[in-house]
C-alpha cells in the first residue's frame, strides 16, 4: 500500500532538511507533503481539519511547534504552553479520526527533569519538573507522550515520537530574541563583521557570547536528523519515545560553539561572555543508546564542518533567512 507522508511544520528548520533528504532520495513509494502555517493554522481545529480533508495522509510527522531559544521561553512560556497543546491535540485527534497508520511527533532533550541523574534516558521524561525557564514548552511537549500512549491504550493507534538534541542548520530561525544559540551567534557575528563599522579593523571588534560560555549541549545537524526522522517513521515500531542525539562524548560547551563559528567566518577579533545574561539549564546530557543499538551503523556529521555549512547556508541565503 502506497504511502502519503505529511510532515507539518514542513517549512522550518527540520522539516527543510527532510524535505531536502526527501528530495535527493526520490522514493517511489511514498507521496511527501510539507506543510507550513500559511497552508492551515494548526492552532485551529477547522484549519486542522480542513488541511487532513485535503491530503487524506497514511502517515504523519508531526514538527509544527512554537519554537525558540532561552530568551524567547523566558518571557513567553504561557504562549509556549498555550500554542503547542492546542497544535498537538488538534494534530492527534485529526490523525485519530482520518484513521492514520503512524504519526511521529517530535519531543525534545530540553524537557526532561531538571534535578536528574545523568546521561537522561528515554524512561525520565516524566520523573521530575522541567527547568524554570522553559517550563511551558516542556509541559507542553511532555504531554505528547502522554497523548500517544492514551490514544494507543484506547484505540491502538500507532502513535510516536523522537527527543532530538539541539538542531542547527540551513534554514534556522536567525531571528535576535528567537533563535537557538548557534542561528544566534551567526546573525551576531556576521552583522559585527560585515554591517556594524565596516571602516574597524577586524582585530579591534568585540564578539559578546551571552552566559558564562560553561552550559554544555549537544548539537544536532538537521540533515543527520532528517535521515533519523525517516528511518524512524520507516522501521521503528512503538510508542515509546526514542532519543536521536549524538553520542555523550560529542558534547560541547557554549565557548566551544563560539570558537568553532568564530573560525567559520574567519572572525579576527575578541570573544567575550557577557555574564549580565542568563546560562539556562547547565547540561542536559542524553544517551543514545537505544539509537546505536538499533541503528550501529550511523555516521553523524563532524560539528566543525556542519557549523561551516550552515554558516555558508546563512552567507549565501541572507537576503531569504528567518531573520
Ligand atoms: P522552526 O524552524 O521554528 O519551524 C517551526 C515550524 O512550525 C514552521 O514550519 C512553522 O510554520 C510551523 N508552525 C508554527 N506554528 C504553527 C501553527 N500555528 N500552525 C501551523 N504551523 C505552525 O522549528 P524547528 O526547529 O524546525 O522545530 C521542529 C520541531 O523540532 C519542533 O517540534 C521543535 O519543538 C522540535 N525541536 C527543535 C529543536 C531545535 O533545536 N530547533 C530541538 C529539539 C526539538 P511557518 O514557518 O510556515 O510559520
Ligand atoms: P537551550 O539549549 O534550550 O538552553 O537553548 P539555546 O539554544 O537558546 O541555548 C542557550 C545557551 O546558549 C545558554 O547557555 C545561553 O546563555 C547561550 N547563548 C549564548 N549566546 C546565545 C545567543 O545568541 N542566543 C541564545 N539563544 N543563547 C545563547
Amino acid at each position: 500500500m502506497s504511502k502519503t507522508v505529511l510532515v507539518t511544520g514542513g517549512t522550518g528548520l527540520v522539516g527543510k532538511a527532510i524535505e531536502t533528504v526527501i528530495a535527493r532520495e526520490n522514493p517511489t513509494d511514498e507521496k511527501w507533503i510539507f506543510v507550513g502555517s500559511k497552508e492551515a493554522n494548526l492552532t485551529d481545529l477547522q484549519s486542522t481539519r480542513a488541511m487532513f480533508e485535503r491530503y487524506c495522509p497514511t502517515h504523519v510527522i508531526h514538527l509544527a511547534a512554537m519554537v525558540g531559544g532561552l530568551f524567547h521561553n523566558m518571557n513567553n512560556n504561557l504562549d509556549f504552553l498555550r500554542k503547542n497543546i492546542q497544535i498537538n491535540d488538534n494534530v492527534l485527534a485529526l490523525s485519530h479520526e482520518f484513521k492514520v497508520r503512524k504519526v511521529v511527533s517530535c519531543l525534545s532533550t530540553c524537557i526532561f527533569p531538571d534535578k536528574t541523574p545523568y546521561p537522561i534516558d528515554e524512561t525520565m521524561i516524566h520523573n521530575g519538573p522541567p527547568h524554570e525557564s522553559n517550563f511551558g514548552y516542556s509541559h507542553a511537549k511532555r504531554l505528547i507522550d502522554i497523548m500517544n500512549r492514551a490514544y494507543h491504550q484506547q484505540h491502538g493507534d500507532m502513535f510516536t515520537s523522537v527527543i532530538p538534541c539541539n538542531v542547527f542548520g540551513p534554514h534556522d530561525n536567525f531571528t535576535p530574541g528567537v533563535s537557538h544559540v548557534i542561528p544566534g551567534m551567526i546573525h551576531r557575528l556576521h552583522e559585527i563583521i560585515y554591517l556594524k563599522d565596516p571602516e574597524k579593523p577586524q582585530e579591534e571588534k568585540v564578539f559578546p557570547v551571552y552566559g558564562t560560555g560553561k552550559p554544555l549541549r549537544q548539537f544536532i545537524f538537521s540533515i543527520d536528523l532528517a535521515k533519523l526522522f525517516i528511518w524512524v517513521l520507516r522501521n521503528y515500531e512503538s510508542v515509546d519515545p526514542i532519543i536521536l542525539s549524538v553520542d555523550e562524548a560529542a558534547e560541547v560547551t557554549i565557548a566551544h560553539v563560539a570558537k568553532s563559528l568564530a573560525n567559520a567566518f574567519k572572525f579576527k577579533g575578541k570573544l567575550e561572555f557577557d555574564t549580565s545574561k542568563a546560562d539556562g539549564q547547565y547540561k542536559k546530557t542524553a544517551s543514545n543508546d537505544k539509537l546505536r543499538k538499533l541503528l550501529p551503523e550511523f555516521q553523524f556529521t563532524d560539528f566543525d564542518s556542519a557549523i561551516e555549512d550552515s554558516v555558508q547556508w546563512y552567507i549565501d541565503n541572507y537576503e531569504k533567512a528567518r531573520k
